[in-house]
C-alpha cells in the first residue's frame, strides 16, 4: 500500500509539475509573440478580455474612436497580454491539488516567475502631454537636415510624410539621420494627386511606389500614410494596408510662410494628443518649428512620432482606418 501510494504520489507530482513548465513555456510564448506588434485584432474582437489596466480608448465596430471619458465600456479592451491571468489561476488549482505533499521548493519558482511580470505598466513620466509634430511634402534636404539638428539638440522627434517625386540620391541620408534620431518616415504618395479624383488602382500604384523608394532610402517599410490634401474616401481607405494620419491643428504654414504666424496658431490650439501638420517646404515652418519645440518642452510636453503618440494613448493603429489624433479615429 504504501509503496503503491508513493508511486501514484510521484506520478501527481511530475505531472503537476510538467503541467506548471507548460504554463511557464505559454507564458513566455504569448509574451514574446502578441505584444506591441501592429497585427493588432480588429476592433472589436476581443471585447471579452478585460484588464486591470486603465482605460484605453478604443476603435469600435461603428468605426468610431471613443475616448476614454466617454465610454465606460473601454476598459474591456486590452491586448494579448491579458491571457496570462487565466494560465496563472490554472497554476493556482493545480497546486492545491497537491497541497499534502511536504515538498515546496518546486512550487515555488513557479509561482514568483508569472507574479513578476507586470512590466506593461505604463512608466511615469513629469510631461503634461504628448505632441506629434508632422512636416509633408519632402525631404527638402536642406530644411529636413536643419529640422533634425534642431531636434538632436532637443530630443524631440517628428514624423515626415514624404513623395515619391521627390526622393533621390541626394536625399537617402537625411531620411537615414531621421531615422537614427528616432523620427518617423511615413507615405504622401509619389506625385501628391488627389486621391478622390484616381481610380483605386491609381492610388494602389502611388502608395506602392513610394513605399519602395522608402525602403531603398532607409531599408523600412513605412506603414503610416498620409493622402495629399487629407483626400481619401473612407470606404477606398479601409480596404488598403496602411493606417491614415491626419491632423487636428493646421496652421496653414504653406498659406501664411511666417515663423510667428504660424507659432501663434499651433500655440493657441494646440494640446495633448494632437497632429500638428506642417510642411519641411519653407524655412518659415522651420523656424516655427524651432519656437515650437522650445515652447511646448518648457510647458512640459514630449515631441514624439505619430507612433509613439498612438502607443502611449494606448490607441491602436489598423490598417484602413484614419487618425486624427491619439484620441480620434475613424
Ligand atoms: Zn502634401
Amino acid at each position: 500500500m504504501p509503496k503503491y501510494n508513493l508511486t501514484v504520489f510521484l506520478k501527481r507530482r511530475m505531472s503537476a509539475a510538467a503541467a506548471l513548465i507548460l504554463c511557464i513555456l505559454m507564458l513566455a510564448s504569448c509574451e514574446f509573440s502578441g505584444i506591441g506588434n501592429e497585427t493588432q485584432p480588429p476592433p472589436g474582437t476581443d471585447a471579452e478580455i478585460t484588464s486591470e489596466r486603465e482605460a484605453e480608448p478604443e476603435l469600435t465596430t461603428a468605426g468610431v474612436l471613443n475616448s476614454v471619458e466617454s465610454d465606460e465600456s473601454e476598459e474591456e479592451t486590452t491586448p494579448p497580454e491579458t491571457e496570462t491571468e487565466p494560465v496563472t489561476e490554472t497554476e493556482t488549482e493545480t497546486e492545491t491539488e497537491t497541497e499534502t505533499e511536504p515538498v515546496t521548493e518546486t512550487e515555488t519558482e513557479p509561482v514568483t516567475e508569472p507574479a513578476a511580470e507586470p512590466e506593461t505598466e505604463p512608466e511615469p513620466d513629469n510631461y503634461i502631454g504628448r505632441i506629434a509634430i508632422t512636416f509633408d511634402d519632402g525631404p527638402t534636404v536642406s530644411i529636413m537636415d536643419q529640422i533634425l539638428d534642431k531636434c538632436e539638440q532637443s530630443g524631440a522627434e517628428v514624423t515626415f510624410f514624404v513623395c515619391g517625386y521627390k526622393i533621390s540620391q541626394n536625399s537617402y541620408a537625411v531620411m537615414q539621420r531621421a531615422l537614427e534620431l528616432g523620427c518617423e518616415i511615413g507615405n504622401h504618395s509619389n506625385t501628391h494627386p488627389n486621391f478622390n479624383k484616381l481610380t483605386v488602382e491609381g492610388i494602389q500604384s502611388e502608395i506602392d511606389i513610394t513605399n519602395k523608394l522608402i525602403k531603398d532610402a532607409t531599408g523600412i517599410d513605412a506603414t503610416l500614410m498620409r493622402p495629399p490634401y487629407g483626400n481619401l474616401k473612407r470606404d477606398i481607405g479601409r480596404g488598403l494596408d496602411k493606417q491614415f494620419i491626419l491632423w487636428s491643428v493646421d496652421p496653414e504654414d504653406w498659406k501664411y510662410r511666417d515663423a510667428q504666424t504660424v507659432y501663434d496658431s499651433v500655440i493657441g490650439q494646440v494640446g495633448d494628443g494632437d497632429i500638428v501638420l506642417l510642411h519641411d517646404l519653407y524655412k518659415t515652418s522651420y523656424e516655427a518649428f524651432c519656437m515650437l519645440v522650445d515652447t511646448l518642452q518648457e510647458q512640459g510636453y514630449k515631441l514624439v512620432t505619430v507612433s509613439e503618440l498612438m502607443e502611449h494613448s494606448g490607441m491602436p493603429l489598423v490598417n484602413g482606418y484614419f487618425y486624427y489624433s491619439s484620441t480620434y479615429a475613424k
